[in-house]
């Protein structure tokens, strides 16, 4: 069983449709993928649709960007929940908004040094989807400054590049919190991808697992080795469920769909946590 329990359409940062994607993933020899959009589930009816057609099973979830007290940045995976639940879409609302006036700002910045402009990005970006860096590297891409994504990231749009500005966004604690609340299950996304910036010390996991983190994807690229060991006791410490997953964005990363894998033992956990909506398999 090949299940891989984190991707990207353009939704958000990803560079196929939904269904684009769950035909890749049929294609890949996946048997159960879950959507997990930044900030959004608009593609969920697309996927799961697609996922029958093709006769692959699809787990509905999405990837929270948060930001810790001390301005760590964290991702949290969320499946299964449920969709229309108030609160969760109160703080999605807040952190899409915060993302489109910063994606702005970066651009402002930008212009004066590179022919790129808010209406391009616009052209890059699906209409209603999650705007992040990776829609500014696609119109700096196509104005000829860098060759990819990849290069873009390396340079201006990296966190320490001077045209770098932050966003607000829903602490992990109170994340972890709403999507429990809204019958959701909650894994902390890529949590020692130190390559990305700081990582959340390790004392900060016991606060998260009080508020209810049900478990860790573990087995991702971005995870060092050290980071993976640290993880595997803790998974067992405290009964954790772990992942395994390719967070691919389609052409707009090298992750390869199914690169990684979830333990199906691991995935009926989930499924079974999950109250706030349903799979399909
Ligand atoms: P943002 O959410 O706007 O801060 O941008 C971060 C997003 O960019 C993440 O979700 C990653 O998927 C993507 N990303 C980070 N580094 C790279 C890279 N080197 N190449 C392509 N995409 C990247
Ligand atoms: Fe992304
Ligand atoms: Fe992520
Ligand atoms: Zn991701």
């Amino acid at each position: 069983m090949l299940i891989d329990l984190h991707t990207h359409s353009n939704i958000s940062d990803g560079t196929e449709s939904p269904a684009d994607l769950m035909m890749a993933a049929a294609g890949a020899g996946v048997d159960v993928l879950a959507l997990t959009d930044h900030d959004q589930t608009t593609g969920w009816e697309q996927a799961r649709a697609a996922a029958q057609r093709l006769g692959i099973g699809f787990v509905p979830g999405m990837e929270i960007t948060c930001h810790s007290r001390q301005g760590i940045s964290v991702h949290l995976l969320s499946y299964l929940h449920n969709p229309h639940y108030q609160p969760l879409l109160d703080e999605l609302k807040v952190t899409r908004t915060a993302r489109e006036s910063r994606a702005q700002r970066i651009v402002g910045l930008l212009s004066e040094d590179f022919p790129i402009s808010w209406e391009l990005v616009q052209e890059h970006t699906q209409p209603g989807s999650t705007v992040g860096r990776p829609h500014i590297a696609d119109a700096l891409v196509s104005a000829g400054v860098v060759i990819n994504r990849d290069e873009a990231f390396a340079s201006m749009l990296s966190a320490r590049s001077r045209y770098y500005v932050s966003h607000p966004a829903v602490n992990p604690v109170d994340a972890v919190r709403l999507v429990r609340e809204a019958g959701g299950v909650p894994v902390f996304a890529h949590p020692m991808a130190s390559a990305r910036g700081r990582v959340v010390p390790p004392e900060d996991f016991e606060e998260l697992i009080e508020a209810g983190l049900a478990g860790v994807e573990i087995h991702h690229r971005d995870n060092s080795a050290a980071g993976r060991r640290f993880l595997s006791g803790l998974a067992e410490r405290h009964d954790l469920i772990v992942t395994g997953s390719s967070d691919y964005h389609g052409s707009g990363k090298p992750n390869r769909l199914g690169e990684n894998s979830t333990d199906p033992v691991m995935l009926q956990r989930i499924v079974s946590e999950g109250t706030g909506s349903f799979a399909s398999m």
